[in-house]
């Protein structure tokens, strides 16, 4: 049986997008990766996925409008959603939870760290 989690990467950086899914293969999930927004939107309505990991700062469709329309559609209310950004405000992540996130992580951060936050907050749902 596939047991696999499949993770959406939203990421205008192709560094950032090999690299985090470079992490969560080697953790045991599948990944899919979009460029921005609207790219993570198409993304998402073709492919079923268990949790998303979105950039902030992204052309075309930037993190927090990508989240408000994920957020939009009742399908989608209760799918984690993890804002990685290197914007450390309060007012960035007060923004982050106001449009849908659940949880904010500065970057960079420690693979080990983000491999975690994402178990647990899969366990939960
Ligand atoms: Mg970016």
């Amino acid at each position: 049986m596939d047991t696999k989690k499949t993770i959406l990467i939203v990421d205008d950086s192709e560094f950032v997008r090999n690299y985090h899914s470079y992490i969560l293969e080697q953790a045991d999930f599948r990944i899919i990766t979009a460029v921005d927004g609207s790219d993570g939107l198409e993304k998402l309505y073709l492919h079923p996925c268990h949790l998303i990991l979105t950039d902030i700062n992204m052309g075309n469709m930037d993190g927090y409008e990508f989240i408000r329309r994920v957020r939009a559609d009742d399908k989608y209310a209760s799918l984690p959603i993890i804002i990685v950004s290197t914007e450390s405000e309060g007012k960035d992540k007060r923004k982050g939870f106001e449009a849908g996130a659940n949880l904010y992580i500065v970057k960079p951060s420690s693979p080990e760290m983000m491999v975690e936050n994402i178990r647990m907050i899969l366990v939960n749902n």
